[in-house]
Parts: structure tokens; sequence; C-alpha cells
């Protein structure tokens, strides 16, 4: 047996993964069996068969950015004519719209903005808690270290306050991660 298929038959049959494993994985495995082998990880943890989801609008409350990722698209520097920063009343405006379809979950994200401190983020959670019943889950962990550095606060601190003005959890690889 190579030792791909010997990789195969270990993800089937449950046994956790080495980080070689997975750089094996990752370089040498197809897509389709990539798939196929998640789908079989998946169903051992849910034998069950049910697959359920929720409606959520993800809201991209600027796209000004220092961080100039070298694979995106979305970002732009402030000065740049299509650059954008949402108000916290044009978003609390779409997060209305999506709760009317049936929305229980919103996702904010946004560039890394090298001017917008606490304030404008506990404004927007605010506004959206006080006028919507939505579970807020929302930032990527670089917006949380990048919102630390500019407001000069630690990431501790910047996680309270956030949570205490609104936010329920964090996007995270698998599954969010809830206060
Ligand atoms: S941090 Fe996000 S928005 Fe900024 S350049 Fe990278 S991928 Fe794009």
């Amino acid at each position: 047996m190579s030792q791909l298929a010997a990789l195969y038959k270990k993800v089937g049959n449950g046994v956790r993964i080495t980080d070689d494993d997975a750089l094996r994985l990752f370089n040498e495995a197809d897509l389709l069996t990539l798939g196929n082998l998640a789908r079989q990880r998946a169903c051992l943890f849910h034998p069950q068969d049910v697959v359920t989801f929720i409606i959520d609008r993800n809201i991209n409350y600027t796209n000004i950015c220092t961080s100039r990722c070298r694979f995106c698209a979305f970002y732009r520097d402030a000065e740049s004519p299509d650059a954008y920063l949402l108000t916290a009343d044009e978003i609390l405006e779409k997060v209305s719209e999506a709760v009317s379809l049936g929305a229980t979950q919103i996702m904010l994200q946004g560039g890394l903005h090298p001017a917008l401190t606490l304030g404008y983020y506990q404004e927007v959670l605010q506004k959206i808690k006080q006028r919507c019943a939505v579970s807020i889950h929302s930032f990527s962990p670089p917006e949380i270290v990048h919102l630390a550095n500019v407001s000069h606060l630690s990431i501790a601190d910047v996680l309270r306050q956030l949570r205490d003005a609104g936010l329920d959890s964090l996007p995270g690889g698998r599954r969010g991660n809830t206060f």
C-alpha cells in the first residue's frame, strides 16, 4: 500500500493525522478524494446524517485595508476612489433587511482600517443588538489584533469590550469561538 493510500485509510478510520500527514494530503491528494475524506470524517462525528443550516448575512463594513495581502482583490488604500466605510446606520439597515428575510446571524468582516478605533465597533454592535434579535458572529482574529494595536489596548481588553457591546462569537476554522 502506498503512503498516500495508507493515509487515506488512516483518515477513514478516524485516526488523528499529524502535521506531516496534513501536508502530504495538501500536496498530493486530489481534490475529490480530499472532499470524500472530509465527508467520511464528518460522518464519524455525526452519524445521524443530518445537515443543518442557518440564514446569515456577511457585511463587509470597509474595504480599506493596510495589510495588502497579495491574493486579495477586495482591499483598497484609503485614498482610492472606490474605498468605502459603512456607517453604523448603513450597517444596521443591512442587518434589518437580513432579519426581515429570516436571518438569525450576522457576520461583520472588513479590512484592517488604519484609523478605526474601538468606538466605531462598539457603536455598530450596540445598535444592532438594540434593534435586532440576531447573533453577531464577527471579526477575524487579524481584525482583532489590528484593532488592539490601533486602539492601544490588549487583545483581551478588545475582546472583552466587544463582547460587552454585543459580539457573540468570532469565526474560527472549523467552528466559531463562542465567548
Ligand atoms: S487582510 Fe483581508 S481585506 Fe486586507 S488585504 Fe488581506 S485579505 Fe484583503
